[in-house]
């Protein structure tokens, strides 16, 4: 029983590290909704293609702020 008992340890330390990554993940998605919401030039888009950030749309133009895609709209 030795075995099973490590598997739930394990499984209870990774449910412990996915509600820790959401609660993190909650935290930033509220921040970056504040940040929008108080400047006017500045709002979010959906993922990047390189799939490591949202898009910054500003002034006409979409970009991504961690490859450096960019494109007008
Ligand atoms: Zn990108």
């Amino acid at each position: 029983m030795r075995g099973r008992h490590l598997h739930s340890r394990r499984l209870r330390d990774l449910e412990d590290r996915l509600d820790d990554a959401e609660q993190q993940i909650a935290r930033l998605e509220n921040t970056l909704r504040g940040i929008v919401r108080e400047t006017n030039e500045v709002d979010v888009s959906g993922p990047c293609k390189c799939g490591e950030s949202l898009l910054i749309v500003r002034q006409r133009t979409v970009y991504c702020p961690h490859c450096k895609y960019r494109r007008a709209i």
